[in-house]
């Protein structure tokens, strides 16, 4: 008998939280007759950037172009390497190919799963123009390491920060430490919309102006356009849906931050790979993951009871097809964690009652192993 069934995440029930003030904001923006880039995309880019606490936003499509078009603004692309994490969602090195740069893949640390800083300073050569380390999970990577070797090397350190809003590190906001912080508001995040939305925040006027131009056509002004852009503008309803969503989205933190401790406390005696925040990490648990041997068995057993799980990524990036086509440095610690990473459910919306349920389900797997 199945008692419960634990959805791996549920989004539908933060939709029924917002519901009148969603409708209320929809409302509005039928009344106000704009559509695409006005006044709530303005407010948007005022309020997320002030809550990063950096210079500016310039909101875009999606969190791929949010990388891409930074990319292209600071003049990247042809033979120029972009160093970046094997582990992390495709789109971040997509997005470096759409700039016609080049992915180089740098293996991990395999306790914080997050860019390994020596296997990056292997990585460097002549060509290496960029550094992209991926804040995976929602855990800060080591960006005083990164920021060291970026201005010893002189790179230019991007961030992608699509699964890390409102993440520090030492107090320091994600997406402040490089020259601009890339963020995807795609529904699933920790800050969604209802469709694709994403964000660039940067204190460089210079690159906020040129993003700005390449996110519309590639526009000077009403009238005239000075280089090829793109269309990735971001809309109307999904900033007002946005603006309403950022209000919540430290208490939202503040219980996946709680949720996360339950199962820290509960797995410590496990023997499991735990997401563990070291001293100065504000984790913000966009995925609880945790790292398994038997991640394969284990996941058939959540599965019996009822439990959803998820893993991110059962493929390196440097094993992905169209990344294949050169040689690529091998990845150990990077292949051995697509083996053992399993996500468990975590968002704000699960209850105290599921996370006991999931509890239960893990701690009797290892119950019957020696
Ligand atoms: C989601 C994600 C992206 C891409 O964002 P989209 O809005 O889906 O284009 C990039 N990098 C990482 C790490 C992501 O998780």
């Amino acid at each position: 008998m199945r008692a419960f069934r634990v959805p791996f995440l549920d989004l539908t029930r933060q939709e029924r939280e917002l519901r009148e003030e969603l409708l209320r904001g929809l409302s509005q923006i039928l009344e106000r007759g704009r559509y695409v880039l006005g006044p709530e995309v303005e407010a948007l880019e005022r309020e997320f950037s002030s809550f990063c606490g950096s210079g500016e936003g310039i909101g875009v499509n999606s969190g791929t172009d949010a990388i891409a078009l930074s990319l292209r603004a600071l003049g990247i692309g042809g033979e120029d390497e972009v160093i970046t994490s094997a582990l992390s969602a495709p789109p971040t090195a997509i997005a470096v190919r759409l700039a016609g740069a080049r992915p180089v893949f740098a293996d991990i640390d395999p306790l914080t799963l997050n860019l390994d800083p020596e296997s990056v300073e292997e990585r460097i050569t002549s060509r290496t123009r960029v550094l992209l380390p991926v804040h995976l999970y929602g855990r800060p990577a080591d960006m005083v390491r990164m920021e060291h070797i970026a201005r010893e090397h002189d790179l230019i350190l991007l961030e992608d920060c699509a699964q890390a809003h409102g993440a520090s590190l030492h107090g320091k906001p994600v997406g402040t430490w490089g020259k601009a912080g890339c963020f995807s508001f795609y529904p699933t995040k920790n800050l969604g919309a209802y469709g694709d939305a994403g964000m660039v925040i940067t204190s460089d006027p210079a690159l906020a102006r040129e993003l700005r131009s390449l996110r519309d056509y590639g526009r000077a002004d009403r009238d005239r356009v000075e280089r090829i852009g793109v269309n990735s503008r971001l809309d109307e309803l999904q900033a007002a849906f946005l603006r309403l969503k950022l209000r919540r989205l430290e208490a939202w933190n503040t219980r996946r931050r709680e949720l996360a401790r339950r199962y820290l406390e509960a797995f410590s005696d496990l023997p499991v790979g735990l997401p563990t925040p070291s001293r100065g990490e504000e984790h913000v648990y966009h995925l609880f993951v945790i790292t398994c041997r038997e991640r394969d068995a284990l996941r058939e057993h959540l599965a019996r009871r009822g439990v959803e799980t998820a893993v991110h990524y059962s493929l390196p990036l440097h094993r992905q097809t169209p990344f294949t086509e050169v040689e690529n440095p091998p990845c150990p610690q990077a292949e051995h964690a697509a083996q053992c990473v399993l996500s468990l459910p975590l968002y704000p919306q699960l209850t105290d009652r599921e996370q006991e349920e999931v509890i239960a389900a893990v701690r009797d797997f290892f119950r019957h192993r020696p």
